[in-house]
């Protein structure tokens, strides 16, 4: 008899932190877990909540800067369990404003200094006011094994800058990405991946989606794990190939 397995999964600030729908990657993280007959446990963590003690995977989704500030001192609090959970290879997925305060600090549009947690050796520094803000359809390739190209939407106005100790999600083809200046789009610490791309992500780049369920099962029940062989999601395949199209043809081509 197989035991079913299972994954923790936790949600930081799921109404605090959630623009552009970033929810959607939840409910594409359930889809897939079901098709593929992994169980999810989802412990949603907002503001003074108690985090639980293990996890297999962080999400958290973006906000603008005012929510940002809210969450920052919270999130800081917590820096020794998230970072431990990384070091231990579980799968973190961080988008915009949740991935600038996993990066090392974020100096606000009011020039407030937010500290990071650090988890990526990047820093945002959002700039003075008048400058455009990062807006559009991106498409990208990823850097991570396995995951192939990307494709998301953005819109932030923090330009965010690779430490010397960071490695980027992914390249963009159309798009800003990180800062517009240089090709990096996002970053990756072991299985924290943190990124621009709104979307909600998962639900059109399947790859990314079965590569963080991978890393949770891994981290849960050790590197020998594997995914079953369930065929990928056929509209999950059609959306990111529309997203793709509508990048190629609208999206701001690489300077
Ligand atoms: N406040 C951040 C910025 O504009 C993040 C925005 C977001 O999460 N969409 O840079």
């Amino acid at each position: 008899m197989t035991l079913e397995r299972a994954i923790r999964a936790v949600v930081l600030y799921p109404h605090i932190m959630d623009v552009y729908a970033d929810r959607g990657n939840l409910i594409a993280l359930r889809a897939r877990c079901r098709a593929l007959g992994v169980a999810l446990e989802v412990a949603n963590v907002g503001l003074g909540d108690p985090l639980p003690t293990e996890a297999d995977l962080v999400l958290i989704g973006g906000g603008q800067d005012a929510e940002q500030r809210r969450v920052a001192p919270d999130l800081f609090e917590r820096r020794d369990t998230l970072h431990r959970w990384v070091e231990e290879g579980a799968g973190v997925l961080a988008i915009c404003g949740g991935y600038q305060l996993f990066g090392q600090a974020y100096r606000t549009g009011a020039g407030d200094e937010l500290p990071g947690i650090g988890v990526f050796d990047v820093t945002t520094v959002a700039p003075p006011l008048g400058w455009e803000r990062c807006i559009g359809d991106v498409l990208a390739d990823s850097l991570v094994e396995g995951v192939g190209e990307v494709v998301g939407f953005e819109n932030h106005g923090g330009r965010t800058y690779l430490g010397p100790r960071a490695r980027p999600f992914a390249l963009v083809r159309f798009g800003h990405g990180n800062n517009g200046d240089d090709p990096s789009e996002g970053a990756v610490y072991r299985e924290a991946i943190g990124t621009y791309l709104h979307g909600p992500v998962l639900p059109k780049n399947p790859a990314l989606l079965d590569r963080l369920i991978l890393a949770a099962l891994r981290h849960r029940y050790g590197p020998d794990e594997s995914l079953p062989e369930v065929p990928g999601d056929e509209w999950a395949v059609r959306a990111h190939a529309s997203a793709a199209e509508v990048a190629r043809s609208r999206g701001r081509p690489r300077t």
